[in-house]
């Protein structure tokens, strides 16, 4: 009998609610946050999470929550990829699971930063409702 702790199938799509990309950046490099967060503002439907220029939550550094749904990574995430300068970025689906979001299955753009995901926890609320918050005019 083959032991069903090896047996894996894998996780569905589905498990995805949303997506967030927190853009970090520290007193030198606020200004070019402001740049990239109009920037996004005026190419992509997303919402657009308040300045925390304190550490808050699993994060390290000052950062913003950009929050968007599933179709729109494809275009977000390889434009950001082009953009991001000298910011790190942490893109994170949200799952059930928080913690793993953040620590098994984020991908970075730039610089990694350190993630305190141990207060995080292994299960939670997928929030689904997301309103964009922006209204964008140009093409990305
Ligand atoms: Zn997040």
């Amino acid at each position: 009998m083959v032991d069903p702790s090896v047996v894996r199938l894998p996780r569905s799509l589905s498990e995805i609610a949303s997506f967030h990309a927190h853009v970090y950046y520290d007193p030198q490099t606020r200004g070019e946050a402001e740049r990239l967060r109009a920037w996004i503002g005026e190419r992509f439907s997303v919402t657009l999470g308040r300045w925390h220029d304190a550490k808050i939550g699993p994060h390290d550094q000052a950062m913003f929550q950009v929050a968007f749904v599933v179709d729109v990574f494809p275009a977000l995430v390889p434009w950001l990829m082009l953009n991001h300068g000298a910011l790190s970025i942490l893109v994170h689906p949200n799952t059930a699971n928080p913690h793993r979001d953040h620590t098994a299955n984020p991908l970075w753009i730039g610089r990694p930063l350190a993630v305190h995901a141990e207060i995080l926890p292994e299960e939670g609320a997928v929030d689904s409702t997301l309103l964009p918050n922006t209204n964008p005019v140009k093409p990305a």
